[in-house]
């Protein structure tokens, strides 16, 4: 759960920009529901003309939804929330007044497939439980919509696959929720450690941790991300991905092989899923990173040396607030910019300009592999695992 702990943008910084009432072309598609990870094929999603918004629709409307993705459409320049899927109808009462969506954009997960008949939704913004991404993704996609996923992609490389072979055949774009991509620290140190501007990266140590407290294992938010099941893992699929992301933007390269190790402190509270992850992982160019996560402490880090200086962004990894310095001194750069609305904003132009995601499914798909090896390494009682 990365949202509670962090700093959110300044809301009275938040205006609503004018939007085009026109409505965007969502593609005909099937109407039917399907099984999870059985394919079918679909009429292929349009562009937006430019002059258009792009219409989204959020599937679950839980506390990533309501604190960020609903506030951050409000900010966006060429998105607007046009319809809300959710199985809960007193949600969907306080939804349609508070941001105008119109009772015929309204859904629940049994009508869900009817979306395809909705020209108002261009894009599907899925933001349910992890185990249930690549049901509605792939589903999604057999509507004829574009689709935001969020992270992690999926509970598995299995999934993954199937998701971004379900986009394809429909011919939709897939993007996931990294908003970090969109982040001004963060494409900074892509730079530095891509561009090699303080010589090569050598050793990153990286880390993003919080922790559930007794009394919070009841919320909602928490209850599932307990549970293997629905969560398909735990600290190291909700935060620990930020740790792995960031290892593979700053060398701009796919680990080589892990080694990994897991420590559980309150079995009580993590019998199903993990709590706390220490895990090495090696790059083809030599970089070594030592990555963290838990849900029982507080870190959030990103550090990295290279052989002629050092950069890290810390904070790091939260909505707001973030941080980041070098060697020479603070990066002077803006520290509370809306990374959600950002990131929806650049997948609106990416279906306007008919390019991929600039974090594409194959982009989850990659972290669900290091996360699948470095359980394998800690299975096998700390080996080292290729990738
Ligand atoms: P949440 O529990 O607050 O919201 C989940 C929503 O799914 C709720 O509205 C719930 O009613 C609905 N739902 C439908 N079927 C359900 C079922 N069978 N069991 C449980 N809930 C069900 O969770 P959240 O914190 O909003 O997380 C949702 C997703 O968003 C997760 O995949 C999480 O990793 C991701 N997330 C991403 C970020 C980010 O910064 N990118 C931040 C927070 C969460």
């Amino acid at each position: 759960m990365d949202d509670a702990p962090f700093l959110a943008p300044d809301a009275s910084t938040r205006r609503q920009f004018l939007k085009t009432l026109s409505r965007g072309m969502g593609g005909a598609a099937l109407a039917a529901s399907a099984p999870p990870l059985v394919g079918r094929a679909a009429a292929p999603a349009e562009t937006v003309p430019d002059e258009e918004t792009v219409g989204v629709a959020l599937v679950g409307l839980g506390n990533y939804a309501t604190g960020q993705l609903g506030p951050a459409l409000q900010e966006t320049t060429t998105c607007e929330l046009r319809g809300l899927v959710t199985g809960t109808p007193a949600k969907a009462e306080a939804w349609k007044k508070k941001y105008g969506v119109p009772d015929e954009n309204v859904y629940d997960y049994d009508t869900f497939d009817r979306i395809a008949d909705n020209d108002d939704i261009d894009v599907i913004y899925v933001v349910l439980p992890n185990s249930m991404h690549a049901e509605y993704t792939i589903r999604a996609a057999e509507a004829g919509k574009h689709v935001i996923c969020e992270k992690p992609m999926a509970t598995s490389v299995r999934e993954c696959k199937a998701m971004i072979a379900a986009c394809e055949r429909a011919g939709v774009k897939l993007s996931i929720g990294y908003r970090l991509h969109f982040e001004p620290h963060h494409q900074r140190v892509m730079t530095l450690g891509q561009d090699e501007v303080f010589g090569p990266v050598t050793v990153m140590q990286n880390g993003f941790g919080f922790r559930i407290s007794e009394d919070a294992t009841d919320q909602p938010h928490i209850e599932w991300r307990l549970d293997e099941e629905m969560a398909g893992g735990g600290a190291l699929m909700d935060v620990g991905i930020y740790a792995i992301q960031g290892a593979r933007y700053v060398t701009g390269e796919e680990p080589v092989a892990v080694t990994a190790h897991e420590y559980k402190t309150r079995p009580e509270i993590f019998d199903e899923v993990d709590e706390t992850i220490f895990f090495q992982l090696e790059f083809p160019g030599g970089t070594v990173v030592d990555g963290s996560t838990s849900y029982n402490g507080s870190f959030n880090r990103l550090y990295a040396t290279a052989t002629d200086g050092w950069f890290e962004v810390s904070p790091s990894y939260g909505y707001g607030g973030v941080q980041g310095r070098t060697h020479e001194g603070p990066m002077d750069l803006p520290r509370d910019v809306n990374q959600q609305a950002r990131q929806m904003d650049a997948f609106a132009e990416c279906i306007r300009q008919d390019r991929p995601s600039r974090v594409t499914g194959e982009e989850g798909l990659r972290d669900l592999e290091v996360i699948e090896a470095i359980y394998a390494s800690i299975e096998a009682g700390g080996r080292r695992v290729e990738i």
